[in-house]
């Protein structure tokens, strides 16, 4: 297969979108970010790097940490963890309340906020160092030390996170959330600032496309019917309330982020990051979620 032609082919495709959604502005360092950025980076299997424009800057990778944090957690609870978070699909806004409130304080899964949070107090209940422990965790899968929270970020989010304080205190009133409120979002709002680049995004997720094993060491850090049933969350989940039609137009399990960033892998092939800020009405980068059509269409691979 030929990525680094696709690639560029891919480029090409997409520019009359260039202009299309917009950045998001419910956190306030994220919208000072320039719209017009576009990188992407595929990783293989056999670890061979393709990548394409701005791959190597930095971004606010947002709600993907949401998948690298319910891995971490995977590994302490195994399947004792959907006891306390589902793995439906939502069909509602990732920051709603209502569903909570109405399902008793069980989320309907873990890539809502709602169910990220629960899955942040699991990380707090059974680490010792939470945050340095989870970021050791990031920088480990791809071997990367570079990779850091963005305090600044963290701490904007802080400033106007009254949904997720709501949720997390709907969460407590269920029993459904073992540690304080404010230590648990205090987590949530760092482990959702962690900044990478395309490729380190790739690296890291790497894991997901080759059965449980990193990109660094070839370590095993879940068993492959974990990451099988990973992978089904995130193709059921992975795109706010537009998971469908992200299976539909690109066919692969992944996960985007409010940063504009989109992260998908195609089992035992590769693992594809993307990042552009602008995003569409239901949160999902407009650019990337076109160049990740077009990657299974000009390879002629998707997992369906
Ligand atoms: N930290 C953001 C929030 O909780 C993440 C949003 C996202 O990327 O979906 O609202």
């Amino acid at each position: 297969m030929n990525y680094d032609q696709i690639l560029k082919k891919i480029d090409k495709e997409i520019k009359p979108f260039a202009n299309e959604g917009n950045v998001s502005d419910s956190i306030h360092e994220l919208a000072l970010i320039n719209p017009s950025k576009f990188g992407i980076h595929l990783v293989t299997t056999e670890k061979m790097d393709y990548s394409f424009g701005d791959s190597n800057e930095k971004f606010s990778i947002q709600s993907i940490s949401k998948v690298l944090s319910l891995s971490y957690a995977f590994q302490f609870l195994g399947e004792n963890i959907w006891s306390r978070v589902g793995v439906e699909p939502s069909g509602n806004p990732f920051n709603s309340l209502a569903q909570l409130e109405y399902e008793k304080g069980k989320p309907r899964n873990p890539f809502i906020n709602a169910g990220a949070i629960v899955i942040a107090d699991i990380l707090v209940s059974n680490l010792k160092n939470p945050k340095n422990d989870f970021l050791s965790f990031v920088r480990n899968l791809a071997n990367c030390n570079s990779i850091d929270f963005n305090e600044k970020v963290a701490l904007s989010e802080k400033k106007v996170g009254f949904r997720n304080a709501a949720l997390a205190n709907i969460l407590k009133s269920f029993g459904n959330l073992k540690n304080g409120v404010e230590e648990v979002l205090d987590f949530y709002f760092y482990q959702c600032s962690i900044e990478m680049t395309c490729k380190e995004l790739a690296q890291s997720c790497y894991f997901f496309a080759n059965g449980g094993n990193t990109y660094s060491q070839n370590q095993r850090i879940l068993t492959e019917s974990q990451i099988k049933r990973l992978n089904a969350l995130m193709q059921t989940c992975g795109f706010y309330d537009e998971s469908g039609e992200f299976a539909y137009k690109v066919g692969l399990p992944g996960k985007s982020g409010i940063g504009g960033g989109i992260m998908a892998i195609h089992p035992q092939k590769y693992c594809v990051a993307t990042w552009s800020p602008r995003l569409n009405l239901k949160g999902n980068s407009v650019m990337g979620m076109k160049a990740l059509e077009l990657l299974t269409t000009e390879t002629q691979m998707s997992i369906f």
